[in-house]
């Protein structure tokens, strides 16, 4: 199963990706963490960094290559799901090819809304840990290690509004593009338990779809 989770920043993406992937046993990938986590490792070219940090979108050869080697791993082989991937036309026809070439079936998208107003509060209050990365919904310090958590450098308000600007220019077109069977919007400005809900029962429909055509 190939799931693509659209959304804008502080729709609540990683937190519904994070509940997908321990319910349908599959890896949520998500490719801004993966560059962010590959520039504080210094394994980045500093132009990609400029673009993370600034809210851009980096080349999309390199997260394509990057998303390529990613789902190759054995973890990706009865699926995965795509966090803030693809982004732009030409990674989703990067992604088709490659979800051909290894034989899987077509992906779900989905899509979480959530107006605007509510976006810019969540990121205002959204905060991360420095020594773990887990996303917190408020300040205060980690669960897991105690560290005090700060914003997170690309949520500062003139950096969010660039990335929400970006994503509202891209989602248009992939929206055609995914347009379909496989493309739910869901609603996202509610409880995330609500959220996730809705979404297992629509994933459960579409395994039980793909199944009963595949086996045929
Ligand atoms: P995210 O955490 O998904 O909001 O991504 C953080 C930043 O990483 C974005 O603002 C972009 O600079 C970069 N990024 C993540 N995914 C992509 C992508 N698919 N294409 C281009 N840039 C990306």
């Amino acid at each position: 199963m190939v799931i693509l989770l659209f959304g804008p920043p502080g729709c609540g993406k990683g937190t519904q990706a994070a509940r997908i992937a321990r319910r349908f046993d599959i890896p949520a990938i998500s490719t801004g963490e993966m560059l962010r986590a590959a520039c504080s490792a210094g394994e980045q070219q500093g132009e990609a960094c400029a673009l993370v940090a600034g809210g851009g979108l980096v080349d999309d050869d390199l997260v394509n290559v990057m998303v390529e080697r990613r789902i190759a791993r054995p973890d990706c082989r009865n699926g995965f799901l795509l966090d803030g991937f693809p982004r732009t036309l030409p990674q989703a026809e990067f992604l088709q090819d490659l979800i051909e070439r290894r034989d899987l079936v077509g992906p779900t998208v989905i899509h979480l809304d959530v107006p605007a107003e509510a976006l810019i509060a969540r990121l205002a209050s959204r905060r991360q840990c420095p020594r773990c990365g887990q996303i917190y919904s408020q300040p205060g310090t980690c669960d897991t290690d105690g560290t005090d958590l700060a914003p997170r450098a690309d949520d500062r308000p003139t950096v969010a509004e660039r990335r929400l600007r970006a994503y509202r220019e891209m989602t248009g077109p992939l929206i055609e593009y995914y347009r379909g069977d496989g493309y739910h919007r869901i609603d996202g400005d509610r409880p995330p338990e609500a959220v996730f809900q809705q979404i297992e029962s629509l994933l459960e429909a579409r395994l039980v779809r793909v199944h009963v055509a595949r086996s045929r």
